[in-house]
């Protein structure tokens, strides 16, 4: 454990965070939807941009080192967990109003830890579209800003017009807009520049709540038949390949249903790997390797992860 943890820990309840939003030794396995990973020496939940500005000056006062997360949902955190802080953005208590409107869509500027399932019932509510193909992905605005998060053909990069964050080096604030969002393939300049996105302004175009709410339906029908939400996973493992996609390179050297410990490729659908119950991060991290060295041989082609691995190995 980091030695000004302990400090830390007093120094946030007295800026205000109730105890039962600050974890010792947290179990990262319990924040993460692979159910996987070590403790966190101290995790902090912010449901505001002012809240995550105070949890990261005080972790900047104490020297200790900080980690970002949001729903957990594309990481995999080693079995020796994370050292200093981890900061999880949690959905606010209060849903944002619209900035503004006018008659072909609706300006909407959201904290960052809010969930892309309840925006899109959200919006879906108000007759905004946009955001129905981005409704089965369960993270944060703020993760999917970050990983450009996409489904079915759409990408948060076509609904975001402005991000707002904080510089984790010396905590002054950034904007994001047009070029500079740099978003890419899973990708964003956000991912690259050191900060922790705060909120996210998006343009939602104006639609039919009726067919919303279908196409959202229809959609989650899509996910259930193809992918192994019975069991937990951080979603797809790798990225697509140029020219290819993972799954079927993986299926086609014969992988699917391969195992080692907990960790297997999923039965439903091979670009997943999936926890049986009581994988560890080493596990995961031994069946992806084996998974890349394979096709590799086979293909010629090298998977690149797309889940994101924190912390430290046990
Ligand atoms: C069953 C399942 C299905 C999925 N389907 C899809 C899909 O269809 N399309 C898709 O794109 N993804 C999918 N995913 C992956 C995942 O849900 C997305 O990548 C999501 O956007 C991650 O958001 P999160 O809040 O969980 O981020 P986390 O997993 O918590 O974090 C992801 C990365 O973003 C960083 N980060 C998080 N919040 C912030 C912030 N506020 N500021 C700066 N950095 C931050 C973290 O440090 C980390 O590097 C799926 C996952 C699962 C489990």
């Amino acid at each position: 454990m980091t030695d000004a943890v302990p400090a830390l820990y007093d120094l946030l309840l007295k800026s205000g965070f109730p105890p039962s939003r600050l974890k010792r030794n947290a179990p990262m396995r319990a924040y993460t939807t692979f159910h996987i990973g070590g403790p966190a020496d101290l995790l902090c939940e912010a449901a505001s941009p002012s809240q995550v500005r105070l949890a990261l000056e005080a972790a900047r006062s104490l020297s200790v080192p900080v980690t970002l997360i949001g729903n957990g949902s594309n990481l995999l955190v080693r079995d020796g967990g994370i050292r200093g802080l981890v900061l999880r953005l949690i959905q606010p208590d209060q849903p944002d109003a619209p900035l503004s409107e006018d008659a072909g869509s609706v300006l909407l500027s959201c904290f960052a830890g809010s969930s892309l399932a309840g925006l899109a019932s959200y919006a879906c509510s108000r007759g905004l579209s946009g955001l129905a193909e981005l409704s089965g992905i369960p993270g944060t605005l703020g993760g999917g800003a970050v990983m450009n998060a996409g489904a079915y053909g759409g990408e948060l990069s076509q609904l975001i017009r402005t991000v707002h964050a904080l510089s984790l080096s010396d905590l002054s604030p950034r904007t994001f807009e047009g070029d500079a969002l740099g978003f890419g393939y899973r990708t964003s300049a956000m991912a690259e520049a050191g900060v922790v996105v705060t909120s996210v302004t998006l343009s939602l175009p104006r639609g039919d709540a009726d067919e919303i709410r279908a196409r959202m339906r229809e959609l989650a029908a899509a996910r259930r038949e193809k992918q192994p939400l019975d069991l937990p996973s951080a979603g797809s493992t790798f990225k697509r390949p140029a020219g290819g996609f993972a799954a079927k390179m993986i299926d086609e050297c014969g992988l699917r249903g391969t195992g080692i410990g907990g960790a297997q490729v999923s039965e439903k659908h091979a670009g997943f790997v999936v926890n049986r119950g009581d994988a560890t991060a080493a596990d995961v991290l031994r069946l992806m390797a084996l998974v890349q060295e394979r096709v590799s041989a086979r293909f010629g082609v090298m998977l690149e992860p797309e889940i994101r691995i924190l912390g430290d190995d046990a």
